[in-house]
């Protein structure tokens, strides 16, 4: 039985149908990466899948239980994570009650004074943070960590809450390419050693292709396509509709062609 499956989701906003029979399955420590074009409906897919928006036709099941239209909080509970930014109010906290304060929601003690709350869960919480590379800043505040860092805590805090699924709407935007590397080849190890499904979006092909197992091509909410990265790849429409006006292709023309100028004028430049 696959982890996840989206059976013609639908969804319209006034005139503009931003899901056309959205199918598609998702099998535990599977990572498969949604691409397509600015206003594809990819947003929409994710927000179909966490409950944000409820879709206007179509099922999503989570290993086998329907859970279309479930309040978002309920679809969480029963192991669908995200990847949310870190609250303003709480940057000022360290890394550890961050995670602390993650664990305590999901466990339901959201009651608990104070006091108690400051080892609370610390030590579950460290555990999450090893597994993000992240123990080491455990008591430093959040805002003294680099951008790319917050990114780990924030995978750490999705997972504190055990998901069986993981929905990561570009993970690595406003990130440097060296950093995002890093963080999805962290998210690709951590899913693949827990089971944990990884639906994700990028805008980075280079990400995109290197790390997921499968690829959905979204085009004006429509899968177009969908493969491994080499069949995506070979695709002719993704070719015509998505990656020959946008992505790869025009990419590594315009990598060969500075490339070509580079070695015009400096002989030495590597040539790759
Ligand atoms: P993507 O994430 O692929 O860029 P979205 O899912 O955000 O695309 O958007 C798909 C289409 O639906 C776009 O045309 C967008 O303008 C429209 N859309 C998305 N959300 C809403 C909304 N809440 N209200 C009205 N239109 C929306
Ligand atoms: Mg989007």
């Amino acid at each position: 039985m696959s982890l996840l499956v989206a059976e013609s989701l639908e969804k319209n906003f006034g005139g503009v149908r931003a899901a056309k029979g959205v199918s598609f399955t998702l099998e535990a420590g599977e990572l498969l990466a949604i691409i397509g074009p600015n206003g594809a409906g990819k947003s929409t897919t994710f927000n179909m899948v966490g409950g944000q928006l409820r879709p206007d036709g179509g099922v999503v099941r989570l290993a086998g239980e329907i859970i279309t239209g479930l309040p978002p909080r309920l679809i969480w509970r029963k192991g669908v994570g995200r990847t949310f930014q870190i609250a303003q109010t709480f940057v000022s906290m360290s890394v550890v009650e961050n995670v602390q304060m993650a664990l305590i929601s999901f466990h339901g003690e959201t009651r608990a004074v104070l006091p108690a709350t400051a080892r609370l869960h610390r030590e579950a919480a460290l555990g999450f943070l090893a597994r993000v590379g992240m123990a080491d800043v455990a008591d430093k505040p959040v805002n003294e960590l680099a951008y790319g860092d917050v990114k780990r805590v924030e995978l750490a805090i999705a997972l504190a809450a055990e998901p069986k699924l993981l929905l990561m709407d570009e993970p690595t935007a406003g990130m440097a390419p060296r950093e995002r590397a890093g963080l999805m080849e962290l998210t690709a190890t951590i899913a693949r050693e827990h089971r944990i499904g990884v639906l994700f979006t990028e805008h980075d092909m280079d990400q995109v292709f290197a790390h997921a197992d499968r690829i959905l091509v979204l085009v004006r909410g429509e899968i177009i396509a969908a493969g491994t990265p080499d069949e995506v790849r070979a695709d002719a429409r993704v070719k015509q509709v998505y990656l020959g006006e946008h992505g790869v292709e025009a990419a590594l023309r315009a990598r060969k062609a500075r490339l070509a100028q580079a070695g015009a004028t400096h002989p030495t430049a590597e040539a790759t």
